[in-house]
């Protein structure tokens, strides 16, 4: 919506909220022409504008820097497009290129990349055309859960993908929330039957990109009281609240045991472990599992709205969380986040506010040394362990 757009709906509104006869009268305790300091008889019962209808433009006067161009060169460590799944629609690759050199990005990791041919075809429309441009992970295919072999199969197809030209196993939420063997249980993410696969990224060398559970919000009934609440009406299936659903802590136990249980495998917790809302617990992790990273993929919302307690976490852990958007591929898209890492302003929009809830954020004004680290530096150290084990095991 355009500015002039949210400036006349604002006027409109407010004639709306505030019809001038009753601003206009005066209460009868009250000496004519005399404002008054009570709230207004039943000014609750007046407040029926509808949430949708509410679209407030601030008064703030601050000011506002654009960051056209990162700082220092940027690996998006967490994006989807042109993926193998589909997840955004896709764009031209040239167009993709043009929108990094604008901005800055010198390599966006495509996640989502499944294996096989459908691998293959990322690899040879997107990574191989721009060396040094892409990557892409492979990912575990569920479909197989029930085979007797599952382990040895998934290692398998984890090898071809790396020998093809796989960097990286993404595992997506499903796995802890929906992924269920034909007995209809749920497998949990600590399953013995996934340690196999697990090793083997360490062994070759390559990240483990996880996503599991969702916002603390999510896992809360969608009411009134729901930070989330338009988020969920417009998404129900993004609710997992209720007793057919694991809790999100039980969840991310099991995930964190997952990690303890390999060592010599780097894990990135994605979405900030997917608990920025507790900055307290993400510590705890970082401080007891020095194999695990975290990146902040679609959770500038949450980071930009505790700036204070955000800013201390990213000089903290400086050498252990790297730069994320997950959030499609668009200029504006990534100068919102360089705005919001590199400047000290204020209250401003997240990327897709309010998508995720009615507040503004604040920009951290990370010092430079830490703004490297967090653009490229941590992500170089964690693709500079891949050994090129796939390989190595052919010739074994
Ligand atoms: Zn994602």
């Amino acid at each position: 919506m355009s500015v002039k757009t949210l400036i006349s709906s604002c006027c409109f509104l407010s004639i709306l909220m505030l019809p001038p006869a009753q601003i206009a009268s005066p209460r009868q305790d009250q000496p004519q022409g005399q404002i008054g300091y009570k709230s207004a008889a039943g000014a609750d019962e007046k407040k029926t504008l509808l949430l949708r209808d509410f679209q407030p433009v601030s008064m703030l006067h601050a000011p506002a820097h654009t960051v056209d161009r990162a700082k220092y060169y940027v690996i998006d460590v967490h994006n989807h497009v042109n993926d193998a799944m589909g997840i955004d629609d896709p764009m031209p690759p040239q167009r993709v290129v043009e929108i990094m050199n604008k901005t800055n990005v010198k390599t966006v990791v495509i996640l989502t990349g499944m294996w096989g041919d459908r691998l293959q075809r990322v690899i040879d429309t997107m990574v191989k055309p721009y060396p040094g441009r892409f990557m892409v992970f492979t990912q575990i295919d569920w479909r197989k859960i029930d085979d007797a072999n599952f382990s040895q199969e998934m290692v398998a197809q984890l090898d071809d993908a790396v020998a093809r030209g796989a960097r990286g196993l993404k595992q997506l939420k499903d796995l802890g929330l929906s992924v269920r063997d034909k007995s209809g249980k749920l497998i949990a993410i600590d399953d013995p039957r996934l340690d196999p696969v697990w090793e083997e990224c360490g062994r070759l060398g390559i990240p483990v990109s996880i996503h599991s559970t969702d916002p603390e919000a999510f896992f809360h009934p969608p009411d009134s009281t729901n930070e989330r609440y338009e988020e969920l009406t417009e998404h129900p299936d993004w609710s997992f609240y209720g007793p057919q659903f694991p809790s999100k802590e039980s969840i991310l136990a099991a995930r964190d045991l997952m990690f303890a249980k390999h060592p010599h495998t780097t894990f990135v917790a994605l979405h900030m472990a997917n608990w920025p809302e507790n900055l307290d617990y993400v510590s705890h992790l970082l401080d007891t599992l020095p194999n695990v990273m975290v990146e902040f993929g679609a959770r500038e919302a949450e980071l930009g709205r505790q700036p204070r307690r955000a800013r201390e976490f990213f000089i903290k852990y400086q050498n252990r969380i790297m730069f994320g958007t997950d959030n499609g591929m668009d200029e504006a898209m990534y100068r919102n986040h360089f705005r919001w890492l590199e400047t000290a302003d204020e209250y401003f929009d997240y990327w897709g506010y309010p998508g995720q809830g009615r507040w503004k954020i604040y920009g951290l004004d990370l010092p430079d040394p830490v703004l490297e680290k967090i653009y490229h530096k941590n992500a170089e150290r964690i693709f500079g362990q891949f050994r090129k084990g796939a390989r190595a095991r052919q010739v074994e």
